[in-house]
């Protein structure tokens, strides 16, 4: 699988990642920030969910479900198609 991304200020995120997550990260979350995040939440050097503490703890699973092992291609394939509802959803309601 090769994993479609895009890049911020240096850093790699999967294709379908929220931009909203990005511009509001919160502070200590996420792959610059996060060593967990950065390790777990990662294939390569390419991010693609954050770790289960910031998942939880501070998103309270509404920014993925985390995780707290190294992540799987079946896990960014899953999370691909997460974001991806959770884009369109968003979406779905400014058009309202
Ligand atoms: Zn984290």
């Amino acid at each position: 699988m090769e994993i479609q991304f895009f890049e911020v200020n240096g850093t790699k995120y999967i294709a379908s990642f929220p931009r909203d997550w990005i511009d509001d990260m919160h502070n200590y979350t996420g792959p610059d920030t996060c060593a967990n995040c950065k390790i777990y939440g990662s294939i390569g050097d390419i991010f693609i969910l954050f770790c289960a503490n910031c998942a939880i703890n501070i998103y309270h699973g509404e920014r993925g479900p985390g995780t707290d092992r190294r992540c799987t291609e079946a896990l960014a394939i899953s999370v691909d198609t997460l974001y991806i509802n959770l884009e369109d959803d968003l979406t779905d309601e400014e058009e309202i």
